[in-house]
């Protein structure tokens, strides 16, 4: 008996040695609506949804026999996790591999920023240092640490925030916004992330106006970690990382430990048991009551002393970006279209799903967001996000190499959510692709989607001399948050404009602490109808999948859809093809419009639109104005249709690249092997053409030596041909580099080219006549010293008024044949004017531009 009960004291002891240090494996189950509805049901902590694919979880000793119990189809993927994190960064060097990224481009890392000693994660302590340095360093634009009033955590400690603005010891009156990290402790990406966002502002503020004005009208919060219990008992258990404890530490009844903080928070907290748990063995625990543990109260006190309009509440992973509600699937909160457009812009570079956490993973009930946001008695309305960063393989402790790319993809939403507790404007071009007449109006709407509104001023202005005039600049009334306005300022454009000259301007939109300039680019004539299809039928195209929809259309009664029955299928191409070339021959300028719509939300899905002009041998792919980049792995450069687009949209592609040749046109469908969803529609395509006019340019050579250019492009650029009918009468022709002499066969020069300045040398007086379209490419590029250029330009042009860049950087312009000339640093100008027909020489002290 006696060595029966010795035993047993062993195996108990055994016991508790395996609970208090649980092996946590990664377990994947197959996805359906039941199974992620039964795993809610049970409380399991869901890591990563696939819909249509799986569900991955983590899950210790006590979870596995729950799961095992559970009528559920499920593989253990990676037996120990904690040590599975270990392993795969056992070795390396976190300051090497931090010096790999220094000199990256885009968002270059802070020279303050640096790996961490516990798998290239901070510390606790190393956090805390981190913040001491800050606030050592950087006086004027942080604050120390402070602790948040209303007591400590479970184990006594305090949690800190601190403050970055100018001024950054006083509270100001000015926007005020909250970054948290680490309430669930297991998730050391979010506080990473923070201290490289923290340490860019500071170091930049100096040196990027944005980021000084930012700082400057913002007051930016910052509570590192919610949770401190929990990430110092993992940081006890794991000191190399990977370790799994996520709630914090309270001692529940029953001798189970941890309430999840992030099922804690009191709006609609326990509104059922499926977005949190009532057993306190969960990990989804939700606690006795809302607010029963003080982590949670200090955040809620916290956030009751300040009036936070946006925050991000970081966690790992699965690269969401999750907005309220999360306490039901099938509402959506009162600013959901607000929500929706913060999460499109906040994800438009890392391409992070976004939506509201209940229709797009689960239901989650009492968290942090669903609080911020809904509380709007104690406290004002907090548009609150939970950013899920880092992909499926990152997990909770990722490779240190995925962790700066992990800090440098947050960076955007970061930036942002400042941004956007301001006044933050959008603008669209609303003028047609091409101008038809030398006076009209350019439209443009705007959309307030900051939360200040402050009254507008809108500027254009003209890049070149295409335009003779545009109206002063206009002012607009302050408008409300998500309202749209149209409006437009007139123009006029210079006389003498051909068709199929380009055209650009540049948009400048002010308001309060806003700015943005945006050019845009026209293109000047009437256009010439090529093709029109209002998509009610595909006689015009060839294709075995894609067709008519006629519950989705932009003009009654159909549009045209890759997958006509419903959703598109897993691992498809599909395709769709013009039957019939489009002739685009004759054309200066060309361009196709079509309104669009699409989900292609999950996964790599992707919609490109491709034209060909060798009958489909080789495609090229057309970016348009809402095609983006970066999206698909190993094409970076590829631009496609993606994600979601929810109404339809006005799109247009140019076509200039094709003119004069026939084309093809087709879109292409793919998708991999996850999420399928509704697919993309295109309706009421049109392409349209600009053809050039033909001019005749008279120049007449005297006797002996002229200057020559022409602004228009001769039918035949052979030399010959251009000079056919006065050929007898040439002595020489000189470009600065080669010269044709009729009948000497080591002339060098054999092609006119309307970039070139001439000189030429008649034997009697003769009149040139150079006929063809005009040239409406008017950038030149010049070289360092003496340059022979052209006047590319139906009017004369004078030599004050002329586009040269950079500024000041020629020393003088001479007519190569006569003694004019504009000497700037002698005070010299005898040269008032360049006119058509005439070259020139330039001295240029660098290389340098031009513009006509
Ligand atoms: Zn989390």
């Amino acid at each position: 008996m006696k060595k029966v009960i010795l035993s047993l004291a062993i195996w108990l002891l055994f016991l508790s040695a395996i609970s208090q240090n649980p092996v946590y494996k990664q377990v994947k189950v197959l996805y359906s609506v039941n199974s992620l509805e039964l795993l809610s049901a049970n409380g399991f902590a869901i890591d990563y949804v696939l819909e249509g694919g799986y569900i991955l979880l983590s899950l210790n000793r006590q979870e596995m026999e729950l799961l095992e119990g559970l009528d559920l189809q499920f593989e253990i993927t990676i037996d120990d996790l904690e040590r599975y994190y270990q392993d795969r960064n056992a070795g390396k060097n976190p300051d090497e591999i931090l010096n790999s990224f220094r000199g990256s481009k885009e968002y270059p890392v802070p020279d303050g920023f640096s790996l961490g000693s516990m798998g290239g994660f901070c510390t606790y302590p190393e956090i805390l240092d981190h913040l001491s340095f800050m606030a050592a360093n950087y006086p004027n634009l942080i604050m120390p640490i402070d602790t948040i009033e209303g007591g400590t955590t479970i184990e006594g400690h305090p949690v800190y925030w601190t403050r970055i603005s100018d001024n950054p010891q006083i509270n100001e009156v000015e926007p005020e916004v909250l970054y948290t990290a680490l309430i669930h402790s297991r998730e050391p990406g979010s506080v990473q992330q923070m201290l490289f966002f923290m340490y860019y502002l500071l170091e930049n503020y100096n040196t990027d106006d944005e980021i000084r004005q930012l700082v400057d009208h913002t007051e930016l919060y910052f509570i590192p970690c919610i949770n401190p219990d929990g990430y110092i008992y993992n940081e006890s258990l794991n000191p190399d990382g990977g370790g799994m404890w996520r709630k914090n530490r309270r001692l529940n009844e029953g001798g189970t430990i941890g309430v999840d903080l992030n099922r804690n928070f009191g709006y609609e907290w326990g509104h059922d048991n499926y977005g949190s748990s009532p057993s306190p063995g969960s990990s989804t625990y939700r606690g006795t009551e809302a607010f029963s543990e003080p982590e949670s109260q200090i955040v809620k006190t916290f956030c009751e002393q300040h009036e936070f309009r946006i925050a991000l509440n970081y966690h790992t992973y699965g690269n969401y970006m999750l907005h309220p509600w999360g306490y039901v699937s099938y509402l959506y909160a009162p600013d959901h279209s607000l929500l929706q457009t913060f999460g499109k812009l906040f994800t438009s570079e890392n391409h992070y799903r976004y939506g509201n956490v209940g229709t797009l993973l689960y239901i989650v009930n009492g968290d942090v967001n669903d609080w911020m946001y809904g509380e709007q008695t104690t406290k004002p309305k907090c548009m609150a996000f939970t950013p899920e960063i880092g992909n499926q393989q990152d997990g909770f402790w990722p490779e240190i190499e995925r962790i700066i790319p992990q800090c440098i993809e947050s960076m955007q939403q970061n930036l942002l959510t400042a941004q956007l507790a301001g006044e933050y404007i959008l603008m669209t071009d609303e003028t047609d692709f091409n101008l038809i007449m030398p006076v009209g109006h350019l439209s443009f709407s705007l959309q307030q989607v900051g939360l200040i509104a402050s009254d507008i001023i809108v500027t254009i202005e003209g890049v070149g001399d295409c335009f003779e005039q545009i109206g002063g600049p206009l002012a607009i009334g302050a408008i409300d948050t998500m309202q749209i306005i149209t409006d437009s300022i007139s123009y006029k454009l210079r006389p003498g404009i051909v068709p199929g000259e380009a055209l650009s301007y540049v948009i400048h939109i002010e308001s309060g602490n806003f700015h943005l300039s945006d050019t845009i680019r026209k293109v000047f004539g009437p256009a010439v109808l090529v093709f029109t299809d209002s998509c009610n039928n595909v006689e015009n195209w060839d294709s075995t999948s894609w067709d008519i929809s006629t519950y989705q259309f932009h003009s009654a009664p159909a549009s045209i859809t890759d997958s006509p029955d419903g959703y598109y299928s897993s691992s498809t191409y599909s395709s769709i093809q013009l039957a019939d070339t489009i002739d685009l021959s004759g054309a200066v300028a060309s361009w196709m419009h079509f309104y669009a719509k699409w989900d292609l939300d999950g996964g790599i899905d992707y919609v490109t639109c491709k034209a060909s002009s060798n009958y489909g041998l080789d495609w090229v792919t057309l970016p348009g104005r809402y095609t983006i980049t970066d999206f698909v792995p190993g094409e970076e450069s590829l631009p496609v249709y993606t994600r979601k687009q929810d109404s339809w949209v006005s799109e247009t592609i140019g076509l200039c690249e094709f003119c004069g040749e026939e084309i093809l046109i087709k879109f292409d469908f793919k998708s991999d092997s996850k999420t399928n969803k509704d697919g993309f529609y295109f309706d009421d395509i049109v392409i349209e053409k600009i053809v050039a006019e033909n001019y005749s340019q008279e120049i007449f050579l005297p006797v002996g030596w002229s200057n020559l250019s022409s602004y228009l492009i001769p039918e035949d650029l052979e030399i010959e041909a251009v000079f056919g009918d006065i050929i007898q009468d040439i002595l020489i022709v000189q470009d600065g580099q080669g010269f044709f002499q009729p009948q000497n066969p080591s002339g060098t020069l054999d092609k006119w080219h309307t970039h070139s300045g001439y000189l030429i040398k008649v034997s009697e007086g003769v009149s040139l006549q150079i006929p063809g379209p005009a040239e409406h490419n008017r950038h030149l590029e010049l070289q360092p010293g003496w340059n022979l250029i052209p006047v590319v330009s139906s009017t004369a042009i004078a030599v004050l008024e002329l586009n040269i860049q950079p500024v000041n950087s020629f020393e003088i312009i001479l007519q190569p044949i006569g003694n004019k000339m504009f000497w700037p640093s002698k005070s010299i100008q005898t040269l008032d004017s360049l006119y058509p027909g005439h070259s020139y020489f330039i001295k240029m002290y660098g290389a340098g531009t031009i513009d006509y």
